[in-house]
């Protein structure tokens, strides 16, 4: 998962969408990738296009 901290507002949303807690809000968004299942509903819910999924080989 690519965070655009650019973008992203903090606002907690994309952290309260994943089924398996893998984003993390402290001082600046995070996601543990070993956890992340790429179901991709933190993109889908992100208002402002913030997070991007990497496609992994
Ligand atoms: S793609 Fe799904 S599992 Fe991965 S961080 Fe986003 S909501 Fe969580
Ligand atoms: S939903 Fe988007 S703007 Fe909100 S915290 Fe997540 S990445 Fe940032």
């Amino acid at each position: 998962m690519i965070i655009n901290k650019e973008k992203c507002l903090k606002c907690g949303g994309c952290v309260s969408v994943c089924p398996v807690q893998a984003l993390k809000l402290e001082s600046e968004l995070k996601c543990d990738n070993d956890k992340c299942i790429k179901c991709k509903a933190c993109i889908n819910f992100c208002p402002v296009g913030a997070l991007k999924l990497e496609v992994s080989k």
